[in-house]
């Protein structure tokens, strides 16, 4: 476990191959066919999926507007291939870094090409350093009358709760999840129980406002404080979906489909997969075993699992 914890730290250390290999699972390909591909086995798996276009590595107006354009091309393949599935966007893949205008031009572009063939889009929040801006594109795209679109909170900020009160009145679409980026103390909780009880405030408080909420966690306590709110509040299957990360507990997942949960599985393609990649090992616990068993496979060819 301490070992663990000393190679997060040392993560952006480990060659980018390795990376590579031992987060394939977290990936459905470079490709938007390895994407539509792995969508379609969800579904035959009874499970739904929101497609991430790796993209929050972007260095100029052009690439932003690619992935923009991406989007466009993913819709078309979700339509074609009559795939259960919307679309997640990161802010800085669509050139929020870059201004904030460019960014709300290319967001716009893609809600109102997703709206038009009755589909949605969920606007992922990424560091803090966003989320004001993040909530100031949703706000503006309803204000423009768009519906088909949500927002991410994470229970990891202090704000949170506070965001939520202050959104009520829209009745978002909301994904609540934990929160990923490492924030600094004065804004975020770091202790774990604070974290989740949070979450369970947050989850509450949006109930209370009448929101459609993704429940977007791993954590067992959380995944049962959902389900016991959603009995408990006579929610039906309609009015709450679970989320769940592309190779994180799959089993689980599993047994949340066996007992008539609806899932969304998000699924990142896209060849900017280094970032992503990173942050998912990151929260892996048992990443020291498998970064020595890609190293052991590699130098004890024809083991299990070598390549
Ligand atoms: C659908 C979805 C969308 C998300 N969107 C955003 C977003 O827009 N912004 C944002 O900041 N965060 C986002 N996240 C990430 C989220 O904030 C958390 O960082 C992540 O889900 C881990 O938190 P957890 O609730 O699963 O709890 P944790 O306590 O971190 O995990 C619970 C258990 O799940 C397992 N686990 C978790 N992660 C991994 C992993 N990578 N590999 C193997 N096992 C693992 C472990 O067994 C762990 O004990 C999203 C998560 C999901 C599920």
């Amino acid at each position: 476990m301490l070992l663990d914890r000393a190679l997060v730290r040392l993560l952006p250390a480990v060659p980018k191959p390795v990376v590579r290999r031992i987060s394939e699972r977290y990936i459905a390909g470079e490709d938007l066919d390895d994407a539509v591909r792995v969508v379609r086995r969800l579904n035959d798996e009874g499970k739904m999926a929101t497609i991430d276009v790796l993209g929050e590595e972007i260095a100029n107006a052009d690439e932003a507007r690619a992935i923009a354009a991406a989007y466009i091309e993913t819709f078309e393949a979700i339509e074609r291939e009559g795939l259960d599935s919307n679309v997640s966007v990161k802010p800085t893949a669509l050139g929020l870094k870059l201004g904030y205008d460019l960014c709300r031009e290319n967001l716009e572009n893609v809600v109102t090409h997703t709206g038009g063939r009755g589909n949605f889009v969920r606007i992922d929040m990424e560091d803090s350093s966003t989320t004001d801006d993040t909530l100031r594109l949703y706000r503006e795209l309803r204000a423009g009358g768009h519906e088909n679109v949500g927002v991410v909170l994470q229970a990891r900020l202090k704000r949170t709760v506070e965001d939520v009160r202050a959104l009520a009145d829209l009745k978002p679409n909301v994904r609540l999840c934990k929160g990923i980026y490492l924030e600094r103390l004065e804004i975020a909780y770091r202790d774990f129980e604070a974290v989740r009880a949070n979450f369970v405030q947050a989850l509450e408080e949006l109930w209370d406002a009448g929101c459609y909420v993704g429940v977007a966690t791993h954590d067992e306590y959380l995944v049962e404080q959902g389900q016991q709110g959603a009995r408990r509040r006579g929610l039906d299957r309609e009015q709450i979906e679970f989320q769940m990360l592309l190779g994180v507990r799959p089993a689980l997942g599993d047994a949340l489909v066996r007992e008539g949960h609806r899932l969304r599985i998000y699924t990142p393609f896209g060849r900017q997969w280094y970032a992503y990649s990173l942050r998912r090992l990151q929260e892996n616990p048992r990443i020291a075993g498998y970064i020595a068993a890609d190293t052991f496979n590699r130098l004890v060819p024809g083991r299990n699992g070598s390549r």
